[in-house]
Parts: C-alpha cells; structure tokens; sequence
C-alpha cells in the first residue's frame, strides 16, 4: 500500500485537477510473487517489478510523462533471461489460462463497479432472469467442474443431490479456511475479487432456494475477511444479495465466519460444527452434507476457488467449460507455486498441463543453478513426486495413480540439496500437530510413525523400518475418520516409494 499512496501523491502533484482515483488503482495480486510488489502501466502494459518507494517518482517522471522505459526497473525473464517490458511477453504469464483468477491483479477489490465493468453479476441476472433452478444446476454438471478444495468431488452432481432432499432450510457455504503450508490460492480470489465468490454462491442459492449463507474464512486471513466483509456489503447495496434480488423476489445472505484457527476445521463436517459453535472436529461421512449438513438441514459446501468458477460457467456455458483441461478432469486449476523454483507466485492452468511445463516453463526452472529433486503436491498429505514423473499430467486422476493428490493446489519445488526423509518428517509433525485427536489410528498412528521417522532421521533406525512405517500407514489410511488421517500417509508412502535409497542410506550410515 506504501507504493500505491506514493503513486497518488505525486500524480496529485503534478496536476490536482487529476482524477487520481481513477489514474491510479490498487489490486490483488498479480500472480508473480517472486517479483512483486509490481507497477503496470495500462495502456502501454509496461511493468515494473519488484518496485521501491524511491523508483516510484522516476517511474511518473520517465514513463508516464515522457513516456520512457526505465530499463533498469525491468525484470528479465526466468526462462529467456531477456529483460521483459510487458506481462505479456513473459514465459510466466503466456502459458496461463485465468478463469478463477479472471479479475485478480486486475481489478480493485473494494470497487463494486471495477467489477461490474468486467461483467460481474451479469452470470446472477442470468441465472435470476433466463434460467430455472434445474437449468443451472444441468449447466454445472455439464461443465465437470470438480470441487477445487482437495476432495475433487463433481460439483453439479452435489448440487444435484442436495436439490434432491426435500426438508429446509438448505445452507449454501464457502470453505475459505485454506490451511496448507504453502497454499494461498483462496487467499487471493477473496482478496482480489471477492465479488466472484459471492456471486458464484448467490447463483447456487438460487438453484437450491436455499436463503443462507456462510464464508467460513481462515482466522489469520485479516484482510480477506476485510474484502469480503465489504464486497458483502456493497453488494448488498447494490441488490445483489439480501431481500429480494435485482427485483427476482429472491432472498439470500451471506454472513461471514472467522475459521477456528485449527487446520481440520476445513474438514467439511468440521467446519459444519465450528459454525454451529461447537468444538471443530469431524464426524463419520456415512451421512452425507448434502443430505444432513450444517444443522443437520441439506448443504452444499464449495471451497472458494469453485465457487469463483461458478459466473464464469453461467455466462460462457458448462460445455465451454468442459472443452478446457482433460476429459474428467475439465476447466482450469490454481497452484502456489512455491519452493526452490525461480518463479514462484499463483499460476492459473489448464487441467493436463505437465509438472515440467508448470515448473519449467511457467516456474522458469529450479532456483540458484541446482537441480530439480521432487515437486510436492496437494498440501501437508500430499505426496512427493520424483524427477522421473515430470511428464506426468496435473489432474485428478493422474496425480492419485501416481500415489500423490491435487488437495486444493499447493506445490511445493524441491531441489537436490533436500532431504526426502526429513519432508515426510516435516509433514507428520505438522499433522500430528494438527490431528484432532477424536479417532485412535490417526491420533497414534501419525505418532507412531513420527517416531520412526525421527529415529531413522537422527541415524537410530533399524533394519525393517521401513516395512513398520507401510503397515502403519495402511491401518491409518483405512481406519481414520475423517480425509486428515486417511492421507496423512502419503507423504511417507511416497518418499519411500521413489526415494527409498535415501531411507536405506539414513539407516545404513548411522550417524
Ligand atoms: Fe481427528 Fe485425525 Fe480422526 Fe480426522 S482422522 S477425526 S483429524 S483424529
């Protein structure tokens, strides 16, 4: 915010009869983490990154009023090492394709018409005017949209399902309790266009007649709490949610929950009970949400990123949808790309894409001349996929034969400098940590299997380790309750599955 209250102040300077709130805005995040905090100039699309307070008067000076390019502010491109002017021509951005992200790094997130300019809520008068219930939810079904938070469940067969069960109240609910390490994609949407949520929400209302709503957001996500509880509120004004909708005779709100600061609360049954007030633990699935969620009433849950989805697949159709990405996995997805890649930063791809094209080309290559060792996917129970997969596709079902999982789109780079052993140590300790405790085998079994690890890390392991460490790992993947537990194994059954010569030099060479 520093460079944009510079930016005003010396644009004020110049002339005062400027109207500087509309020369000069602030947005989301632009994607590029690894170069930010960024200055674009529109229309010329010349960007400065990783911008300081001092270039901020030679950038007015130079380029907006004598309309030169500082050279020296210019990044150079991960992959071609070119110094690049526009976003356009950097490898970064060329292979990215935004549907989530359409208006992130793009629009002002506190500016309803920023928002409405580029279509926003056209989708809600659509689906209000044009379209029934069961039209809507066909158009969602058709697209494939599978959910974006972990479980890759489709989205218009949920839909479908709880419109199916009579009772009411149906609740309608956004899970913004985005807990991986290394994970910030929800984080952005509700930052940089919160509209798209709430209209992507409203439109699913409508579908279900479901009049309530909750965004249960991550308790350390000040500022996304901050942009949605505004956006909330102009839309309000504006009449796109509360009383009577654009004049539809439609009612729904949308009421904003602070995440109760544990990693399980963005379990789904978890985050049901933390908003009824109660303690935030998982319950057994054989009774589904969609029939008996939140207050044990019908209930639709979608994470952030599907419901950004959700305007887009109204206005452009579910059959669109489907034609991007891999046949059962359609449409686009959100990574963090972080780690010991150059570019790190929030990518947006076409499902299919390749873990070499997303970290090579996209990502610009493994940072500081060293070598590629293991991508890690899908979070803290993600799994760790080694140099011989790079080929391998990104989507749903090609990550799971590969024995890792998309969760909601972390991925971590790692290079040959890392140990495999003391990884899959770091993930069981942050979920022995975070495991609720309710069920023996994940309250134990990640334990148990932490011990192992250490023991195998600190030079005490013994022959037949690893064969302990995959037995417990399957009794934990079979007997936990709830998703924590079940894939909590992964990242060790993984290590040892690709890295094995790593555990067996661990244990050979006692330290
Ligand atoms: Fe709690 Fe773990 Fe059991 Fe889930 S699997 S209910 S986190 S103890």
């Amino acid at each position: 915010l520093a460079l944009y209250h510079k930016l005003r102040e010396i644009i004020a300077k110049i002339n005062a009869d400027l109207t500087v709130e509309t020369l000069v805005k602030k947005t989301g995040c632009d994607g590029l983490c690894a170069k930010g905090p960024v200055i674009k100039i529109l229309p010329e699309d010349v960007a400065y990154y990783q911008v300081k307070e001092s270039d901020v008067e030679e950038i007015v000076e130079k380029t907006i009023l004598q309309n030169k390019i500082i050279e020296r502010l210019l990044p150079r491109d991960a992959v071609t090492g070119r110094r690049i002017k526009s976003p356009k021509d950097n490898e970064f951005y060329k292979r990215q394709m935004k549907i989530a992200l359409r208006n992130v790094g793009v629009i002002d997130p506190d500016k309803l018409s920023d928002y409405l300019e580029r279509g926003g809520y056209t989708a809600l008068k659509k689906a209000l005017f044009d379209m029934t219930p069961q039209e809507i939810i066909e158009e969602v079904v058709q697209s494939g949209l599978r959910g974006r938070g972990g479980a890759g469940f489709p989205t218009g067969r949920k839909w479908k399902q709880c419109a199916g069960y009579q009772n009411t109240p149906r609740y309608v609910l956004c899970n913004g309790d985005e807990g991986d390490p290394g994970a910030f994609m929800d984080r952005s949407i509700m930052e940089g266009d919160p509209h798209s949520v709430i209209e992507g929400m409203v439109i699913c209302a409508y579908a279900l007649d479901s009049h309530t709503g909750f965004a249960y957001i991550r308790d350390e996500y000040d500022l996304a709490v901050k942009t949605m509880s505004d956006a909330l509120m102009k839309a309000r004004e504006a009449g796109f949610l509360g009383e009577n909708i654009l004049g539809s005779g439609f009612s729904f709100d949308i009421q904003i929950v602070r995440g109760g600061g544990a990693f399980v609360c963005g379990e789904s049954t978890a985050l049901m009970s933390s908003i009824e007030g109660k303690v935030g633990e998982p319950r057994a699935k054989y009774i589904r949400s969609v029939e008996r969620g939140l207050w044990g009433q019908p209930t639709v849950l979608n994470n952030v990123e599907t419901w950004a989805n959700i305007p887009v697949i109204i206005n452009r159709g579910g059959a669109w949808f489907s034609g991007i990405g891999m046949p059962k996995s359609t449409g686009t997805k959100v990574f963090s790309l972080v780690g010991k890649v150059k570019n790190t930063g929030l990518v947006e791809v076409p499902m299919g894409i390749t873990l070499r094209e997303l970290i090579f080309d996209i990502g610009g290559g493994i940072d500081g001349g060293r070598q590629f060792k293991a991508v890690q996917t899908g979070g803290p129970s993600g799994g760790c996929i080694p140099g011989e997969l790079l080929d391998l596709p990104v989507d749903f079902d090609s990550l799971a034969k590969a024995g890792s999982i998309m969760g909601s789109g972390g991925m971590i780079v790692m290079d040959d400098r890392t140990c495999m052993v003391d990884v899959a140590r770091y993930y069981l300790n942050f979920l022995a940590e975070e495991s609720c405790g309710k069920c023996v085998p994940c309250r134990e079994g990640i334990k148990r299997m932490l011990e192992i690890l250490n023991d195998i890390y600190r030079g005490r392991g013994q022959a037949g380790d690893m064969e302990l460490l995959l037995e417990i790992c399957d009794a934990v993947k079979e007997a936990s309750l709830c998703g924590l537990g079940k894939s909590a194994p992964i990242p060790v059954i993984t290590t040892i599955q690709y890295f094995k010569d790593e555990y067996l030099a661990h244990i050979r060479d006692k330290r």
